[in-house]
């Protein structure tokens, strides 16, 4: 029998509560760490398989040098004198700009960064790429819009929401909230509550769904702005909100008067009675938002990952009962 030690996955940005026995400097049988206040004893498999990572054969413990065609241990001080003079002599060669710097990876991407900026600002490069600017580009732009950063990003609080409304977002595998599948399944056997999800496919959270938009790939801004026609034009948007907490709504509304609804519906490949319940149920009930990458990768995302939130300054539409958001995160 090993020590159990306290700790927490770093396999995405979740930080689950994980229980480990360690013996001989082995990781043994892991488990959720019921104490944690975040995860409350959730872990899912890749939680519970960290041993694999951390004990795999594969993983480089020390530094390699290719010769020929095979690699070679060499010590510490060996690896860092090679580098630093061939760095060296490439800034003398081709200047600092010809560095940048590519990393990330769990943890939202940010786990090696401050390291990875640091090095190229001693470099002098200001090139610093990851896969987070592949996919959430538009969210860090709207963030920094409607929050006056770009990190303090929202979530919504699915403890305290009755109708989650769900865009492009498969929460049942990819998480992205604390302990996603058992609050989605929560939520869907709760008959106080809604789940209403916005997806072409039929996922996973798609099945646990009250109602599902099985949208047309590529439809979201449009299906957004009929949502938002629709609340307006039947009266639903919370006035009060508007004039006290948000600016240059004047300036957008005429961009949602007059508008087809339902032209734009059939190019979504919707229901417009489907659709008005959705809006209705957004509008007039607690609600809360989350989407991911099935509308933050297309070329429309800053449009449609802000329209539907609450308490955003710039916010065109409101609801009348707002779900809470636990922001910043
Ligand atoms: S959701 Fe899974 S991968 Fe993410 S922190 Fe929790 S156990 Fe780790």
């Amino acid at each position: 029998m090993g020590t159990i030690h306290k700790t927490g996955c770093v396999l995405c940005a979740q930080n689950c509560g994980l229980e480990i026995e360690v013996e001989a400097n082995r990781i043994g049988k892991v488990k959720g760490d019921k104490t944690n206040v975040k995860s409350e004893g959730y872990v899912c498999r890749k939680g519970l398989h960290v041993a694999y990572h951390q004990h795999n054969a594969d993983r480089l413990k020390y530094p390699l040098k290719k010769v020929g065609d095979k690699f070679e241990r060499i010590s510490w001080d060996q690896a860092i004198d090679e580098i630093a003079n061939k760095l060296k002599s490439i800034i003398d060669q081709y200047g600092p700009r010809s560095f940048a710097y590519m990393g990330g990876g769990g943890q939202g991407c940010h786990f090696e960064v401050p390291f990875g900026v640091r090095l190229m600002r001693g470099l002098g490069s200001q090139y610093q790429y990851s896969a987070l600017a592949q996919e959430f580009s538009g969210a860090f732009w709207v963030c920094g819009r409607t929050h006056g950063k770009q990190y303090l990003h929202d979530q919504p609080d699915v403890n305290n929401t009755d109708v989650l409304l769900v865009f492009g977002w498969n929460g049942m595998q990819s998480h992205q909230i604390p302990q996603a599948p058992r609050q989605l399944q929560r939520l869907s056997k709760d008959k106080d509550k809604m789940l209403i999800v916005v997806d072409p496919r039929v996922s996973e959270t798609a099945k646990l769904a009250d109602i599902h938009l099985q949208i047309r790939p590529g439809t979201d801004a449009l299906l957004l702005k009929a949502m938002i026609s629709i609340i307006l034009s039947e009266g639903w948007a919370n006035e009060d909100y508007l004039a006290n907490r948000t600016s240059g709504f004047d300036q957008v509304k005429s961009y949602f008067e007059n508008f087809d609804i339902r032209s734009a519906l059939k190019t979504c490949e919707l229901e417009f009675d489907q659709v008005r319940e959705v809006a209705r149920l957004y509008a007039t009930r607690k609600s809360s938002l989350r989407y991911d990458l099935g509308i933050s990768m297309p070329s429309r995302f800053a449009v449609c990952s802000r329209p539907m939130s609450c308490r955003k300054k710039f916010s065109p539409i409101i609801p009348r009962d707002c779900g809470r958001f636990s922001s910043p995160v």
